[in-house]
């Protein structure tokens, strides 16, 4: 999601004849975009702009520094007061309107801009990374209220774009050359709740789901493989389930983080669902799509968390046969219910529990991974292998890096077939056939 934020400012400023410097140290203006899921990710902009901030002290403040996303979103005012030499102070919901932002600033204030606003859509085009593939909005903020979490506080209520605009902006994706689109959402699948009208066929459901949405875009010429972040189990349904299965460019790939593997835990965190339900949709997913690839975000730590509790997360990644989990030690959070909770868990006892459970998270992963050994994938070539000449690398559809012998220059963005020799947990190993 920061990312996409980051190449929708990059665009925006480009659009405008801002030209991106090759060096940090040669920048007029400098933009941080900032995370604050968890402390580690705020505490290490500080340090950056505490450097950037003595720059401009001793050039006589031509640099103008911008400190963006959700630190920003969270702290507001105080970041003014901590770094007196910011230019502009601006929340994720303003990515967009930067070059606004920064005119105000060239008239010779400091700017803050943090409060939660209608998103419009994007005027320019995002100046993307990638030239193959390619991120895409779909639903801006979460209306969820994990006790542990910020984003709610700095991404604000949920804000479905307008299908047509997520057509249009896959048309023009498609009409350039892009082959792949990762749908965007906090909880991708919550999306359309708050566009207007019911469905058509007298269902009783809304206007527009994400499974109207997928099968509405799914069409798109040039684009040959779709997929979407991040799914929340509350709103995975059944129909989504199978929407995914029929549509053909959907890759079998679902990002469905479960945060623990404990009830009790889990209601504490307030996430509305058992680990039984997050097992039954896993279940459900495999039914139709054997091969699928299924990841996750743990939390280990969270407080009250005993033991026996933290072993049942253990146990869920053993059984559920993970892909991949991004794992993290609770990290308390400003404004959230569980911050202020007395019963913390020691530093010590979350690192040792994160710890013991990347071990098994890794083990998992390396197993699950060899269902590819001595099987064929169908690998979108990214380009050359940069570590290696001669070797070219992409993804298959269940999103494993695949590396191979071959000119990844010629080849880059076709599909081809690649066998598999060699298995590692997150990465394959193979030859192209016919
Ligand atoms: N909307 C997604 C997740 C977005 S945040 C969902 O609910 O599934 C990304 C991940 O950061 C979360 O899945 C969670 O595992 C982690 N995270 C969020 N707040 C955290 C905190 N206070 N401490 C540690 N990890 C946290
Ligand atoms: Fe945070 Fe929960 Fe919203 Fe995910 S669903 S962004 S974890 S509040």
């Amino acid at each position: 999601m920061n990312l996409a934020d980051s190449e929708r400012m990059a665009g925006t400023l480009e659009s405008v004849g801002y030209v991106c410097a090759e060096d940090a140290s040669d920048a007029d203006v400098i933009v941080y975009n900032t995370c604050s899921i968890r402390d580690k990710a705020e505490q290490k902009v500080y340090s950056a702009l505490g450097k950037q901030a003595k720059r401009k002290r001793s050039n006589m403040g031509g640099l103008k520094i911008v400190l963006a996303g959700c630190v920003a979103a969270q702290e507001g005012e105080t970041l003014l007061r901590r770094v007196p030499e910011l230019d502009l102070v601006m929340g994720p919901h303003h990515a967009n309107r930067i070059d606004q932002l920064l005119e105000q600033v060239d008239q010779g204030s400091q700017v803050m801009a943090v409060e939660p606003i209608q998103i419009a859509e994007d005027i320019a085009v995002p100046r993307r990374d990638s030239d193959l593939t390619a991120w895409v909005n779909v639903i801006h903020g979460c209306n969820e209220k994990c006790t542990y979490c910020v984003v709610p506080n700095t991404r604000g209520v949920e804000q479905s774009r307008a299908p047509e605009a997520i057509r249009r902006e896959m048309l023009a994706l498609g009409e350039a050359g892009y082959k792949e689109v990762t749908l965007l959402g906090q909880n991708i699948d919550a999306y359309g709740r708050d566009l207007p009208g019911s469905a058509e066929d007298g269902s009783g459901r809304r206007a527009w789901t994400f499974t109207d949405l997928l099968q509405h875009v799914h069409d798109v010429p040039g684009i040959e493989r779709i997929r979407f972040a991040t799914s929340h189990p509350r709103y995975f349904t059944e129909r989504l389930v199978r929407a995914c299965a029929e549509l053909p460019k959907l890759c079998e790939f679902f990002h469905i983080p479960f945060q623990s593997g404990d009830n009790d835990i889990l209601r504490e965190m307030k996430r509305g669902y058992t680990h039984e339900r997050y097992r039954r949709i896993i279940d459900n997913i495999r039914r139709h799509m054997p091969d699928a690839s299924v990841s996750g975000d743990a939390i280990v730590g969270f407080p009250g968390e005993t033991e026996e509790q933290f072993e049942m997360t253990c146990a869920l990644v053993r059984e559920v046969g993970f892909d991949r989990v991004n794992t993290a030690a609770y990290s308390p959070r400003p404004n959230t219910p569980a911050a202020e909770w007395p019963n913390q868990i020691a530093d010590l006892v979350k690192m040792d529990r994160l710890n013991r459970l990347n071990r098994i998270v890794n083990d998992v992963a390396e197993e699950r991974a060899q269902r590819f050994l001595n099987h064929d994938v169908e690998v979108l070539v990214e380009g050359p292998n940069p570590r290696k000449s001669g070797e070219a690398v992409g993804r298959n559809r269940q999103n494993k890096l695949v590396f191979f012998p071959g000119d990844g220059n010629s080849m880059k963005g076709q599909l081809v077939n690649v066998h598999v020799d060699m298995v590692h947990a997150y990465t394959l190993f193979g030859h192209q056939v016919a």
